[in-house]
């Protein structure tokens, strides 16, 4: 098949559109650049911004976790009826070994501008009557700016912004090589023909070189003063290209819907209950999410259903509420959680004219804003602006300055 190569040189190429690529793609054309975004399946169906809880939170331990957290927080406030933001807070509960933790911090995140209460066991009851069983809970804490959104409606709204300001996306394109040269980066791109089956995918973007897939489609060079691979779970097989191993696995994470028949949450937040479990309203349903600590790394996306609620969900919203005995299993979905060492999310330089931001674990959607800016500002200014984000480089890994998050679920 002959290789061609694109006119257009454009100032930044994004690899992988999800939530995170599209956020950094708007926030380089705030910057005046001109931007591509690179993607296999611009619909996500592999991604993990399709499937995730919504929830948005500055209620971290880490600063650099609060501070990009509460940017985005307050962005997503002023577009809030675009992006379906509804700020009705997060209450998390704790026991008696995380609560010291919890309290540790507090001061913490209020210096970093981001409000948040402390609750006794009585004082969440009057919060949430729905939680008549205090058992285990050692203290509690409502961060009132915290909330809801619909990750959905954000990605498209950065993608429809970033295309308005002159941004390309282009689907149904996978990198066969990433060629960085002294002035550019020449990306050796393959495009199919057709969009792929869901096998095929999977297939192409867990393996870090095009081996298996028929060649229709067309090849070309497409070439970019620098780049950025934002490819969630499975950047570490695209990093590799570049001879460059990823402390980061793809882990599976499940949640369900539910509906009760006597319960409404409609005006709560997300809840975070001591033993992991979170959950929230989500339209006329309960969304409800548990991470079991044993599940091993891979990409695997299969839903446990029933199961998965009668084992991991129904015991422990039951064990916490007893307006919860009656529940209907409605459906559910797995997705991945993009999981470094430390938890925290792998962002910045990867190579001169490279970089990177991926393995956002539980975070991807409620920092994209913050990430994105950030990131930006280093691409476009060769520093970081307002927003440091040195402390996410990777080399973190070899010098032993860990951005342990431990508020992780
Ligand atoms: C069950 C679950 C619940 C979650 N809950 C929350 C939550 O409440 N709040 C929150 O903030 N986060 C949550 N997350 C995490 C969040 O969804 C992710 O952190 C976020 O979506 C990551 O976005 P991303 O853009 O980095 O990756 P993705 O959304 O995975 O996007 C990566 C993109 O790269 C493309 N791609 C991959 N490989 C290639 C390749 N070789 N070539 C070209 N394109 C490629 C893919 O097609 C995809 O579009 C949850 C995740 C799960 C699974």
């Amino acid at each position: 098949m002959e290789s061609t190569s694109e006119n257009v040189r454009y100032d930044v190429a994004i690899i992988g559109a999800g939530i995170v690529g599209s956020a950094l793609t708007m926030a380089l054309g705030e910057r005046g650049l001109r931007t591509v975004a690179l993607d296999i399946d611009l619909a996500g169906r592999l991604g993990s911004s399709e499937r995730n809880a919504g929830g948005v939170r500055a209620t971290w331990w880490q600063p650099v976790n609060i501070v990009l957290c509460r940017a985005s927080i307050e962005y997503y406030a002023k577009v809030a009826a675009e992006v379906g933001f509804r700020q009705k807070g997060y209450l998390w509960l704790y026991d008696q070994q995380t609560w010291p933790g919890a309290l540790a911090h507090l001061d913490l995140q209020r210096e970093l501008g981001h409000p948040i209460d402390e609750l006794t066991p009585e004082q969440v009851t009057q919060r949430v009557p729905e939680i008549d069983r205090l058992d285990g809970i050692a203290g509690a804490t409502f961060a009132p700016r915290d909330g809801l959104i619909n990750p959905n409606l954000l990605k498209q709204h950065y993608r429809d912004r970033s295309r308005a300001m002159g941004a390309t996306y282009i689907d149904r394109v996978f990198i066969d090589a990433i060629e960085p040269q002294s002035d550019e980066v020449v990306l050796n791109c393959w495009q199919a023909d057709e969009s792929l089956p869901e096998d095929g995918l999977m297939r192409l973007m867990s393996q870090d070189a095009r081996q298996t897939e028929p060649e229709l489609g067309r090849i070309f060079n497409l070439r970019a003063d620098r780049a950025a691979i934002c490819c969630g779970a499975w950047s570490p097989n695209i990093i590799r290209l570049l001879g460059i191993e990823t402390p980061t696995e793809a882990v599976r994470r499940q949640v369900c819907l539910v509906d009760s028949r006597v319960t409404d949450l409609s005006a709560y937040g997300m809840i975070v209950d001591t033993s992991g479990l979170y959950f929230h309203n989500e339209g006329p349903h309960i969304l409800a999410g548990y991470s079991p600590p044993q599940e091993p790394p891979g990409y695997c996306f299969k839903y446990d259903g029933e199961q998965f609620f009668l084992n991991e969900i129904w015991p422990r919203l039951y064990a916490r509420m007893s307006c919860m005995e009656r529940l209907r299993h409605v459906t559910g979905w797995a997705g991945l959680y993009a999981v470094s060492p430390d938890r925290s999310a792998i962002m910045g330089r990867l190579g001169p004219r490279l970089f990177e931001a991926h393995s956002f674990s539980g975070r991807g959607v409620m920092q994209s804003y913050g990430a994105g800016q950030a990131l930006a500002d280093l691409i476009a200014r060769g520093s970081y602006g307002r927003l440091k984000a040195d402390d996410l480089a990777r080399e973190r890994f070899t010098s032993g300055r860990l951005v342990t998050e431990e508020l992780h679920i």
